[in-house]
C-alpha cells in the first residue's frame, strides 16, 4: 500500500425522512397513527392503491411542511406540485409513490450549528437546506427468511400513505461529528414545532447520508456513496466514521471509490454494498395527474410564520437571560423540548407557590437545572432516557429543592428521595415523612458520632495533628456514615474541627 501524505476532507450531505404527526394520512382519511394499530387495520381503497380511487391532499401536512421550511429559513415558493415517482416494489401499493420532484414546498434555507466548544459565536456553522418536500410513506414488509424451505414475507399496509416530509441538506458538513450535530439540531427543531414524534427507533425520523472524501483544498467533489439503514444518532455517526475510513483506504491503496448505495449493518459495525450506480432506478417522474398543482397563498405562509413557536436556540438564550444559568447548561436543557419544559415548569411551580423560605428565583433555577442535568438525567438514562412518562413531576422537584433549602434534608438524602420519587411517583414530602429521613442539626445529637469516628481512626487524627488539614474530610465522611447520612454536613464539619482542636490543645 502506498503511504501518501495527502490530507483528505470529508464531505457529507444528509437526507432526512420525517413522518408527520397528522390525524389522517397524506391522501385519504385513514388515521395515521398506524404504530399502535393491528396490521392492515388502517387501510382504505385509496391507500391500498385500488384502481378508480382519487387522492385528496392533507392540508395539515402541507402546513407542517411549510412550517418546517420557515423554521429552517427556507423560501416558500408560491407554486408547488406533486409528481409520480415510479418504481415497482411490493411495499408500494400503486406501483408509484406520490412525491415532489422539481417544485418542492420549501427551498434554499439553512440550519445553524453551534460554534465548537471553546470558540467564538461567530464560528457558528451554517448548513444549507436544499429543499423540504412532501410525499407519502410506503407499506411495511416483514421478511421471514430463516427457514429456506418455508420463507415468506408479510405486508402491513398501515404505514402506506402516512405523510412523509423529506429534508435535504447541501453537502456542507465536513465531519461525522458535524453531521451528528446537524441531525440532533434538526430533530430538536421538529420536536419544538410539534410536527413529528421524531422517534428514530420506530422509523419516524430516518436518515440517509451521502458521503465522499477529497484532497484538502480541492474544489471538486469526490465520488460519493449513499449510506442507509441507520436508526439512531449513534449509528449514523459510526456509519459515517466507517465510510470516511473505508474511502480513504480505497484511495490510498490506489483504487477508486465507486458510486453506490451501502447499508449499515449494526451488529458488525460495517457498511456493505447494496446497489451500484448501474442498478440505480430510473424513476420516470411526471406530474401527478390526479392532483391539482398547489398555489401557496403568501398570507397563509405569513400566518404560519406568526405561529412559529420559540425554538431551542431562542429558548436557550432566554434561559440564560431570565434565569442566569450558564449557557452550556441552557444548551443541554433546551436540546430536548421535554427536558426544557420540565425545567421551566419546576421553576414556575416554585414561583407560584411563593413560600417564605423561598430562595432567590435565580438560585432556585440553578438548583433545578443542576438536579435535572445531574441526578434526574442519570436516572432517566438508566431507564429509557425520555422525559415523557416520568413519574416524578416538576412539582416534586420543586418540593425536593425546598426540603434541601430549608434544611429538612441533606443533599445526600435528597438524592435518595429523588430515586424513590423517580420509581414510585410519590411526593418527596410524603417519602421523607414515611421513611423518616430527617436531618439531624442539633450538636448534642451529632457529638457522640463525631467522638466515635475520632476514636476509631487514630491515623486520621495523627495526620491532622501533623498539620494535614484535609484529614478532617475523611472523618466527616465517617460521621456521615455512622449517622446514615442524616447529620447536617456543615455541622459535622464544625464539630470535627473543634473536637480535633480540643485534642490538639490538650495533647
Ligand atoms: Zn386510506
Amino acid at each position: 500500500m502506498v503511504k501518501s501524505a495527502t490530507k483528505y476532507e470529508t464531505v457529507i450531505g444528509l437526507e432526512v425522512h420525517v413522518q408527520l404527526q397528522t390525524q389522517s394520512k397524506m391522501f385519504c382519511s385513514c388515521r395515521s397513527d398506524y404504530q399502535a394499530a393491528d396490521a392492515n387495520t388502517r387501510v382504505c381503497p385509496v391507500c391500498l392503491g385500488l384502481p378508480g380511487t382519487l387522492p385528496v391532499i392533507n392540508r395539515k401536512a402541507v402546513e407542517y411542511t411549510i412550517m418546517t421550511g420557515l423554521a429552517l429559513n427556507c423560501r416558500i415558493p408560491g407554486f408547488s406540485k406533486f409528481d409520480r415517482k415510479n418504481y415497482p416494489y411490493p411495499d408500494l401499493m400503486k406501483g408509484y409513490q406520490i412525491s415532489q420532484y422539481d417544485l418542492p414546498l420549501a427551498v434554499e434555507g439553512f440550519l445553524e450549528l453551534d460554534a465548537p466548544e471553546g470558540t467564538m459565536d461567530s464560528e457558528r456553522r451554517r448548513i444549507g437546506i436544499t429543499r423540504v418536500h412532501l410525499e407519502e410513506d410506503v407499506a411495511k414488509l416483514q421478511h421471514h427468511l430463516s427457514d429456506p424451505s418455508d420463507s415468506y414475507s408479510l405486508v402491513d399496509v398501515n404505514r402506506s400513505g402516512v405523510p412523509l416530509m423529506e429534508v435535504v441538506s447541501e453537502p456542507d458538513m465536513r465531519s461525522p461529528e458535524e453531521a451528528r450535530e446537524y441531525l440532533m439540531t434538526l430533530h430538536s427543531i421538529l420536536q419544538y414545532l410539534g410536527v413529528s414524534t421524531g422517534n428514530m427507533q420506530d422509523g419516524s425520523f430516518r436518515c440517509d447520508a451521502n458521503i465522499s472524501i477529497r484532497p484538502e483544498g480541492s474544489e471538486e467533489f469526490g465520488t460519493r456513496s449513499e449510506v442507509k439503514n441507520m436508526n439512531s444518532f449513534r449509528s449514523v455517526f459510526q456509519a459515517l466514521q466507517f465510510e470516511v475510513d473505508r474511502q480513504r483506504k480505497v484511495v490510498e491503496g490506489g483504487g477508486k471509490v465507486v458510486q453506490e448505495t451501502r447499508g449499515w449493518v449494526e451488529e458488525r459495525s460495517v457498511t456493505v454494498s447494496q446497489r451500484s450506480k448501474e442498478q440505480a432506478h430510473d424513476y420516470r417522474y411526471f406530474p401527478e395527474p390526479d392532483l391539482p398543482p398547489l398555489s401557496i397563498d403568501g398570507a397563509w405562509v405569513e400566518e404560519i410564520r406568526g405561529r412559529l413557536p420559540e425554538l431551542a436556540a431562542q429558548r436557550r438564550e432566554r434561559f440564560v437571560r431570565q434565569f442566569a444559568i450558564p449557557d452550556y447548561d441552557a444548551a443541554l436543557l433546551t436540546n430536548s423540548k421535554g427536558m426544557a419544559d420540565f425545567f421551566e415548569e419546576t421553576v414556575v411551580k416554585k414561583q407560584s407557590s411563593g413560600a417564605d423560605s423561598a430562595p432567590a428565583p435565580q438560585e432556585f433555577a440553578k438548583s433545578a437545572s443542576n438536579w435535572i442535568l445531574g441526578d434526574l438525567s442519570r436516572l432517566m438514562n438508566l431507564d429509557n432516557g425520555d422525559v415523557a412518562g416520568l413519574k416524578v413531576t416538576p412539582a416534586h422537584l420543586a418540593e425536593l429543592i425546598d426540603l434541601v433549602e430549608d434544611g429538612s434534608i441533606s443533599v445526600t438524602m435528597a438524592k435518595t428521595v429523588l430515586e424513590d420519587a423517580f420509581s414510585s411517583g410519590d411526593s418527596p414530602v410524603k417519602i421523607v415523612k414515611e421513611k423518616g429521613y430527617t436531618q439531624i442539626s442539633d450538636s448534642d445529637s451529632v457529638k457522640p458520632a463525631v467522638a466515635e469516628a475520632i476514636a476509631a481512626n487514630p491515623k486520621a487524627v495523627a495526620d491532622y495533628m501533623g498539620g494535614k488539614d484535609t484529614a478532617t474530610r475523611f472523618l466527616v465522611g465517617q460521621v456521615m456514615k455512622i449517622t446514615k447520612g442524616q447529620a447536617k454536613p456543615e455541622l459535622v464539619n464544625q464539630l470535627v474541627v473543634s473536637m480535633l482542636d480540643d485534642l490538639k490543645e490538650n495533647a
